[in-house]
């Protein structure tokens, strides 16, 4: 078992601190960031939680390739290409969008995975929406012979067991977890391993009125809640308050955030604390999920639009 054995060189899970961040004392909060983007530069955060068990079950059944699906600055498709490489997968990476094809080099991501020797398939958006079908599924190992399928974002059983690993014992303390929501298997991992007596918070990253029921499906408590006013326009949109945002929190806090989960959760649990929406006295840990190899990305797609980058 490479990866079991060999984990522990590779993910630096010690550095995933609570760091405590200076606030106003007017505020009546205590509220600390949890640093999960420390663990590895490219198998970030939440995907190395979610890939955990995964490759521990591909390895145990014998697979060689991975399979998984995503967009083109996806996260996961990074993490998924940096793990092969650096634990003996071969990947495939099922693409959206058959316009990239002949566009790897110009996107950082793309090149990024393409450079640990992941392989792609690029699919028509209409294509890609039959990423669950069975018959899809299977025209897949036709073509690319035996693989372990991880689905897109990586969320399963197997990765919210990861995630419920996320939670310490010492953080039995906080009142409040917040966290960034893509397809919602962070926070199920989350939600499972609270004490009932902690409230879960959700801050989806889109619009997505199916994240609940599919959440729901996850979990054995009710301590949790979304709080859907921060999804700036949907998945991956930004505008030029968010990255005003990002860029003064880092400038206070020295601590990075990515356009597209943390900033946008950190920005509605600022916002909500600024509101006084949490109690006086409530302590509030926020997940820093990761995610910082999308910064290159949108910010090319920000000079393009001439819009202020992230720094
Ligand atoms: C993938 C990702 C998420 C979303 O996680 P889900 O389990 O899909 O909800 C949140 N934050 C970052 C930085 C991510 O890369």
């Amino acid at each position: 078992m490479i990866f079991e054995s060999e984990q522990n060189m590779i993910f630096n899970l010690e550095k995933s601190i609570n760091q405590h961040i200076n606030l106003p004392t007017e505020f009546g909060v205590e509220l600390y960031l949890k640093r999960e983007d420390r663990i590895h530069p490219h198998i970030s955060g939440n995907k190395y939680r979610k890939l955990k068990y995964n490759l521990i079950e591909a390895e145990t059944l014998g697979f060689n390739t991975l399979l998984t699906f995503g967009g083109a600055y996806s996260n996961h498709i990074a993490a998924v290409a940096s793990v092969g490489a650096t634990f003996g997968f071969k990947t495939i990476g099922v693409i959206r969008g058959e316009e990239l094809k002949n566009k790897v080099k110009d996107n950082p991501t793309l090149r990024f995975a393409q450079s640990c020797g992941m392989q792609f398939k690029f699919v028509t958006r209409r294509d890609y929406r039959q990423k669950t079908s069975k018959e899809f599924i299977n025209n897949l190992k036709e073509e690319f012979g035996k693989f372990y399928h991880i689905p897109e974002g990586g969320t399963n059983a197997l990765a919210i067991k990861g995630c419920e690993e996320i939670l310490t014992e010492t953080d039995k303390s906080f009142d409040y977890v917040c966290c960034a929501i893509g397809t919602g298997g962070t926070i199920s991992g989350l939600i499972n391993s609270s004490n009932p007596n902690q409230k879960i918070l959700g801050f989806p990253a889109l619009k997505g009125e199916f994240l609940k029921k599919d959440i729901s499906k996850f979990v054995n408590h009710k301590n949790w809640e979304l709080i859907t006013a921060y999804h700036f326009g949907g998945f991956a949109k930004i505008n030029n308050e968010l990255i005003a945002f990002i860029n003064q929190f880092k400038k206070a806090h020295n601590i990075q955030l990515d356009p597209v989960y943390t900033g946008k959760m950190m920005y509605g649990v600022l916002d909500m604390i600024y509101k006084n929406k949490f109690p006086k006295g409530s302590k509030i840990l926020a997940i820093h999920t990761g995610g910082l190899q999308g910064i290159e990305g949108m910010n090319m797609r920000l000079k393009e639009k001439n819009l202020p980058l992230i720094k």
